[in-house]
């Protein structure tokens, strides 16, 4: 009765939250690693900068590129069509118009043609991204980019810790875009980090005015740790904290990473195999339980480097599948999000793609919080729910 009881609480997070408290404590305690160097070295690139957030680089990246980099008239960014809503911010806090290419809803991976059709002269960059770790491709998006004379910005905030061809994602493009933010890989409170071997210079022009000590990082992270413990992570779900909701703000703040993120995140990253190694595991167990019909296609080495992405016959998630830890991603696609349209061109293509994707695509979740027998129960309730209902 009373374990009945117990299990009905459960709730599981849908990403990482288990930074280990060593890794905590030691960044209070000892003088800081630098955290630069380390993501260098892990990334394999001799420049980066760190930052708040992605979105803030991305803003900085931007607006430098504007300034600085091609000619004038240059004046749209070219953003996947299927997004998270902070890479469309960016563009707009930068003063830039946003224009979308499709994706492929099968793969989850760019529609070259769409992206072939919507590529201008006008188009100062092109943003692709490695969803969950699944690495766009590069050759294809590199050689229409350079033909075009725009830039290739790489979002791979989802795919730290994979490599392809000995590369990591992120240095395949111009620019590398990284994210240490709440269910990214390495989730460290706030931070964000720019790679780019072939465009220090650019690099070396992004300047922050402010930088906090990250007490509330180091905040968060605790509370985090604590009370994703499933008997507790009910109640920041109850409460209107906002968590994982999305939405369209260029207002964001545009800061340095924390002094206290950089420490946490110097320690965290020696870790990041082994939270990469699970999530692969766990990962293989859902693709072997779970419907083929459900699957995304494509990318077999694809690490799900935050959550496991499927496509489910149903619209609303049942409440049994939300305490199992699903969730849906971004609620719509970038061109049926109101707020976003004032900021994108008007002719900008349909993306029936990106709008299936968004009414479809469920994530399930990987992190070490998740076991393998816990897999693979929720893979049978995942089949249970479906099949109560309709498949369309
Ligand atoms: C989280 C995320 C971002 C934004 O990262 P922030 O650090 O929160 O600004 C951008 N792109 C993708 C694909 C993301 O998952």
């Amino acid at each position: 009765m009373a374990l009945n009881f117990l299990r009905n609480l459960a709730w599981y997070p849908p990403a990482e939250t288990q930074i280990p408290w060593g890794v905590i404590l030691s960044a209070c305690r000892r003088k800081p690693k630098s955290f630069k160097q380390a993501l260098c070295s892990y990334m394999n690139v001799n420049h980066c900068v760190l930052g708040q957030s992605a979105r803030a680089l991305l803003f900085k990246l931007i607006a430098a590129l504007k300034q600085y980099g091609v000619e004038k008239q240059r004046t749209e960014v070219l953003i996947p069509g299927y997004t998270c809503y902070s890479v469309a911010a960016a563009v707009a806090k930068a003063g830039l118009t946003i224009t979308v290419y499709d994706l492929d809803p099968k793969t989850l991976q760019p529609d070259l043609d769409s992206l072939e059709k919507a590529i201008s002269t006008k188009t100062l960059a092109i943003v692709t991204q490695h969803l969950f770790g699944r690495i766009s491709p590069m050759d294809e998006l590199k050689q229409m980019a350079r033909a075009n004379g725009s830039y290739l910005i790489e979002d791979a905030a989802q795919s730290l810790g994979r490599v392809k061809n000995g590369m990591p994602p992120g240095t395949f493009g111009d620019f590398g875009l990284l994210s240490f933010g709440r269910g990214k890989p390495l989730p460290v409170g706030n931070g964000g980090a720019l790679v780019s071997k072939n465009y220090p210079a650019i690099l070396n022009t992004i300047r922050w005015e402010n930088a906090g000590k990250g007490y509330d990082d180091l905040f968060l992270c605790v509370a985090v740790k604590i009370m994703s413990k499933p008997v507790f992570y009910w109640l920041p779900e109850m409460l209107p904290l906002g968590l994982g909701k999305t939405v369209f703000d260029p207002g964001f703040s545009v800061n340095n990473i924390s002094s206290l993120a950089e420490r946490i995140a110097a320690d965290a990253i020696t870790v990041l195999d082994d939270f990469n190694s699970h999530r692969r595991r766990i990962a293989d167990i859902y693709t072997q339980l779970l419907n083929q019909n459900w699957q995304i296609k494509g990318d077999e080495y694809a690490i799900s480097a935050v959550r496991y992405p499927v496509m489910l016959p149903f619209q609303n998630l049942p409440l049994t599948l939300k305490k199992l830890g699903l969730r849906r991603m971004y609620p719509y696609a970038i061109g049926a999000e109101k707020a976003i349209k004032s900021y994108m061109h008007p002719n900008t293509q349909p993306s029936p793609g990106a709008i299936e994707i968004s009414k479809r695509l469920f994530t399930v979740p990987t992190h070490m919080g998740i076991d393998d027998k816990m897999a693979a129960q929720i893979s049978l309730a995942i089949q249970a729910s479906a099949s109560r209902r309709s498949y369309k």
